[in-house]
């Protein structure tokens, strides 16, 4: 048993030390030996540019490369390292390091989540003595659905609104846009993509996801015909309303609009329906990670470390927020 005496954010490195290796997650850190990415989303990908050792799955360089336009250059996985698919977006991966020295195993879960989504693969779980978990939502009271309802939700209220004008989704461009792709596809229909969404979307194609879709840059011969009908559009999320407005304007429809994010648990996004649809795990997930794991030590990851690390602590787990292994553990005193 450990009990915590000082939550006090001591600065230090952010990185895995072990094996020789100085390891930096999803940041920029100096002198790292090597950086891992655990996926192409914005937020992870600092060292992506300088970086001349990244740690990333090969769809993450893909998507990288062709979709952000950046070089990436890719060092061999390290005896000690090994990726786990985390089930977040195409190419997510976790991190496993076997530190041989103390005979113990980290993860580093990267963006997670245990349901399963129609466009990557799902998560793999696996045993170890330290958990990094990622803190996105640290609020015991948010739940989410299970996905089968939320996609349900989805493609009934699309359906619906269609018979009477144009929908219109905003959404994130990579991974969010390529799941709502699919779960439309599934209803048989076709929507209309943003260019941004397409290039993404292309990367996932081209990795064997199935997606059916039109763009001004992915053209079908069918495309003057979709679009004289009522048709869906998706796009990023903050041209809803200028492109709504646009669409409104140009043919002379109704545009009904709509949300896919997890985000809408907490926030408003002034459209006409919200759709809690995550890529992330909510609070009753993470317990579950961290139980199936078997984690001795639990230490949490990203912006919200120090409230999940708080309500983790509440359901009795020994969590702390992350700040660097080594710096955190001397945190703790042996009861
Ligand atoms: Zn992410």
């Amino acid at each position: 048993m450990y009990k915590i005496v000082s939550f006090v954010i001591l600065t230090g490195d952010w990185m895995i030390h072990s094996n020789g290796l100085a390891l930096s997650l999803d940041r920029k850190e100096k002198g790292a030996t090597a950086d891992f990415i655990s996926h192409a989303h914005t937020d992870h990908i600092a060292s992506a540019k300088s970086s001349k050792n990244v740690i990333a799955s090969k769809e993450t360089v893909e998507l990288l490369e062709e979709f952000r336009g950046i070089s990436i250059n890719q060092v061999q996985l390290p005896r000690s390292v090994k990726l786990l698919d985390a089930g977040h977006m195409l190419g997510s991966k976790q991190i496993a390091i076997e530190d041989e020295n103390k005979g113990e195993r980290i993860i580093y879960t990267g963006d997670f989540q245990l349901q399963e989504s129609r466009a990557c693969s799902r998560i793999e779980l696996e045993s170890a003595d330290t958990v990094i978990v990622d803190s996105t939502y640290f609020d015991p009271d948010i739940k989410f659905d299970p996905r089968e309802e939320t996609e349900s939700a989805i493609q009934f209220w699309t359906e619906l609104k269609l018979m009477s004008g144009i929908v219109l989704f905003g959404t994130y461009s990579v991974g969010k846009a390529q799941e709502l792709i699919a779960i439309l596809n599934e209803q048989g229909i076709v929507p209309l993509a943003s260019k941004k969404i397409s290039a993404a979307s292309e990367v996932y194609i081209k990795n064997g996801v199935k997606l059916d879709y039109a763009s001004t840059t992915h053209n079908r011969d069918d495309y003057d015909q979709l679009i004289g009908g009522n048709f869906v559009g998706i796009v990023e999320n903050n041209s809803v309303r200028s492109i709504s407005a646009r669409l409104n304007s140009n043919y002379r429809k109704q545009v009904f609009t709509a949300v896919a994010t997890g985000m809408s648990t907490m926030m408003n996004f002034n459209t006409d329906v919200q759709f809690a649809l995550s890529d992330h795990a909510d609070f009753s997930q993470v317990m579950e990670y961290i139980n199936s794991a078997g984690a001795k030590h639990v230490f949490t990851y990203g912006q919200n470390a120090a409230l999940l690390a708080g309500n983790l602590r509440k359901a009795s787990y020994n969590a702390l927020p992350y700040m660097g292994i080594e710096t955190a553990l001397n945190q703790l005193v042996k009861e």
